[in-house]
């Protein structure tokens, strides 16, 4: 049961009930920290939703195993955890019109991050705060249409740096995160590390981040 729940479209107190009856592809919602980039350490709820056009080689996730979620399905597995930060993740959620979800998690205080690989731009005050992870180095024929945010977080594989010269101005935080593969034995992503590590120092207006998550081995 919701806390506060539906009521008269066009009443902006109470859900608008087109908006709760909306659909999306989920793959899994879970209460975790956030453990990259500027609000790593965070706690949040990830929601995280199938599909992506991209296919990037290092990609962790089985974005093409998903179900079938209401508005009001999701809403009820959010409202579970006792925590008022969101994460849009995936996949790539903005696939999605993420309004109808975003109305009621609004309403009930909630704060939206999403975590894009920036080729569908984010519509205007959508979200409290936009993480752009760009793969313009496996992908550089596809142009990235959401080129402002909070944060531009880029996984580093080599490429020159210089990529990111036009990007890189509509960002407050720069983050390079090296590749780190768990399929790959610790001297490997050890080297991956270490490498970043050094791209960083001579270039420091780029900060290091690194997926925390994956080394506490939880989500
Ligand atoms: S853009 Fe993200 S979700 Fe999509 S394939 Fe690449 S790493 Fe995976």
């Amino acid at each position: 049961m919701l806390a506060d729940s539906c009521g008269r479209a066009g009443d902006e107190h109470v859900d608008d009930p087109a908006d709760l009856a909306v659909s999306y592809n989920i793959v899994e919602i879970f209460h975790s920290v956030q453990g990259e980039g500027f609000r790593s350490g965070i706690p949040h709820v990830f929601i995280r939703f199938g599909r992506c056009n991209l296919r990037c080689e290092w990609c962790d996730t089985d974005f093409d195993t998903y179900q079938e979620m209401s508005v009001i399905d999701i809403l009820g597995e959010v409202l579970k955890f006792d925590c008022k930060n969101v994460i849009f993740t995936g996949g790539e959620p903005m696939l999605n019109d993420l309004w109808p979800l975003a109305r009621p998690l609004k309403r009930r205080g909630f704060h939206l991050s999403v975590e894009s690989n920036g080729t569908v731009e984010v519509p205007e005050g959508l979200l409290d705060w936009i993480c752009i992870s760009p793969k313009d180095q496996m992908y550089p024929k596809v142009a990235i249409k959401q080129r402002t945010g909070d944060e531009l977080k880029c996984v580093y594989v080599g490429q020159p740096l210089s990529i990111y010269d036009e990007l890189k101005a509509g960002f407050d935080h720069l983050f390079l995160q090296p590749c780190y593969d768990e399929h790959e034995s610790v001297e490997n992503n050890g080297r991956s590390f270490g490498i970043t590590e050094g791209v960083v120092k001579e270039n420091p207006e780029w900060r290091l981040s690194l997926q925390t998550h994956k080394w506490m081995g939880i989500l």
